[in-house]
């Protein structure tokens, strides 16, 4: 099994008790493939694309460090008047990118120093990283794995994961897999139940962890028979990943429904990124219509990674942490991500965001409140 959205005419046939049962899906599955081949699937796709004179003469270049995928609904997205369109500005390659600069990485949080196995990074006791795929059906040109998903020919196998099953077998202290890539939703169904099942039929193994792109870049692949394959003895959770409230469209909105509708816990991961979403209104539209229109609880706000190429799209931590205080001030707590760093070297995701101790003396605290003024908090605890 080693079929991906670059063939899109895979066969995505699951063993079914209706015939018209059937028909829905392929009828789904038509729509979504549909999706993939009308968008850009080559960087010489690009060429029928208003693109600036700078874009065009850096597609070639930017497309050999990192791939050009774009499904056509989102592509749809941008608006091209707009040569700062938000949506553009994440997936249509710059001049920017070619300027690489000391200080960053090929693996800016050390998924390879914590890999024991092949396709598998263990950092934290109860739950693994797992790479089921390197492939995505989008590729967002601030990506952090980058590096990863530019060689080719990593796609899924059984015998591939073998290695990284067989860890997670030998461990019971991990309770959460995490698959992640490339994008675990960009394979097909039948893969996707065989790599559940599998899991699944370790006892330890407790939640199913999914981060995708696909909700945002390929809404109409959230079909029926995926949620089907996802289903089984786990708690399933999906990690989405939008990044601007201009992303939340009807096909997004349905493709989140039909999630939750499966029984899916739903939350949202968002990269901070210059000229996408610094500003604290585009942050707390993006939070606030994640919560209160798709159901999908924001949960990480990433300071953006050191991936190679990308200074042109960081903020500062300075700039990062007025914005996640002031999200906190006007955003309710369901609504409200963490704002994380992820360290270089595996330190792992560490709060930046806004802390309201000011000081302690003895058993007196000194805190800022929500207002802005400092109060004095004096502890009370039994001693035995
Ligand atoms: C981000 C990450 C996780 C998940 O961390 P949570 O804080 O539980 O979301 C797990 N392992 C690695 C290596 C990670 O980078
Ligand atoms: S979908 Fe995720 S892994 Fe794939 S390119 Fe985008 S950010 Fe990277």
């Amino acid at each position: 099994m080693t079929s991906h959205l670059d063939i899109p005419d895979a066969s995505m046939a699951v063993d079914d008790a209706s015939m018209a049962a059937d028909d829905e899906r392929a009828h789904e599955d038509a729509a979504w493939q549909d999706d993939v081949r009308a968008g850009v699937r080559h960087v010489r796709d690009l060429a029928s694309l208003p693109l600036s004179p700078a874009e065009r003469a850096a597609a070639q270049a930017a497309a050999t460090r990192h791939k050009v995928r774009i499904p056509k609904a989102y592509l749809d997205l941008i608006d091209w008047s707009d040569p700062a369109d938000p949506i553009r500005a994440q997936v249509i390659p710059s001049p920017e990118e070619l300027a690489e600069q000391e200080g960053e990485f090929d693996d800016p949080i050390a998924d390879h120093a914590f890999s024991p196995v092949p396709r598998l990074t263990h950092r934290h006791a109860d739950r693994v990283l797992l790479f089921p795929t390197y492939q995505c059906a989008v590729y967002c040109r601030f990506c952090f794995r980058k590096e990863s998903l530019t060689s080719i020919g990593r796609g899924y196998t059984r015998e591939a994961l073998e290695p990284a099953f067989a860890y997670i077998e030998a461990h019971p202290e991990i309770r959460e897999v995490i698959l992640t890539g490339g994008d675990p939703l960009s394979l097909p169904d039948k893969a996707l139940a065989e790599i559940r099942a599998r899991i699944e039929a370790i006892p330890h193994v407790r939640l199913l962890r999914i981060h995708t792109r696909v909700p945002v870049a390929l809404p109409s692949r959230i079909t029926a028979g995926l949620v089907q394959a996802l289903q089984g003895r786990l708690m399933v959770t999906v990690v989405t990943h939008f990044n601007h409230a201009r992303e939340i469209t009807p096909a997004a909105e349905a493709a989140c429904r039909t999630l939750r509708q499966g029984g899916f816990v739903l939350l949202n991961q968002s990269v901070l990124l210059k000229g996408v979403n610094d500003t604290v209104e585009v942050l707390e539209e993006l939070c606030r219509e994640l919560m209160y229109r798709l159901g999908v609880k924001p949960y990480y706000l990433h300071h953006g990674d050191l991936a190679r190429g990308m200074a042109h799209r960081r903020t500062t931590i300075h700039q990062g942490q007025a914005l996640a205080s002031a999200l906190r001030a006007r955003l309710s707590g369901i609504c409200n991500p963490v704002y994380v760093l992820d360290l270089p070297d595996g330190g792992g995701k560490v709060p930046l965001g806004p802390c309201h101790v000011e000081a302690r003396d003895g058993e007196t605290w000194r805190i800022r409140g929500q207002d802005g003024e400092v109060r004095a908090y004096t502890e009370v605890v039994g001693h035995p």
